[in-house]
């Protein structure tokens, strides 16, 4: 039962949202779905002190089906290109 070339998979990402617990100074990272149970999972993040990205990378998931990795969701381009698209908003403001 040596299967020597078993390759490592690497642990799937998965994407989170930041979150604070109301009341307190508490933030978690909330997994959205979990790629193993489907179920929404929360990982401590610190404090409002800390920095929330230092807790991302991979985790174990609570539900106990192995690690995944903790990762931002790739933000909508908004650098690029300079769209005035917000002036849209502001004219609907003009009622
Ligand atoms: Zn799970």
């Amino acid at each position: 039962m040596a299967k020597k070339h078993r390759q490592p998979s690497a642990p799937q990402e998965v994407y989170v949202q930041l979150l604070n617990m109301p009341g307190t100074k508490v933030l978690f990272w909330a997994v959205g779905e979990c790629p193993y149970c489907g179920a929404r999972h929360y990982h401590p993040a610190g404090t409002e002190r800390d920095d929330p990205g230092e807790r991302l990378g991979e985790v174990a998931s609570p539900c106990g089906n192995g690690p995944y990795i903790l990762a931002l969701p790739p933000r909508p381009l908004r650098k690029k290109g300079k769209k005035a698209k917000r002036r849209d908003s502001w004219d609907d403001l003009d009622e």
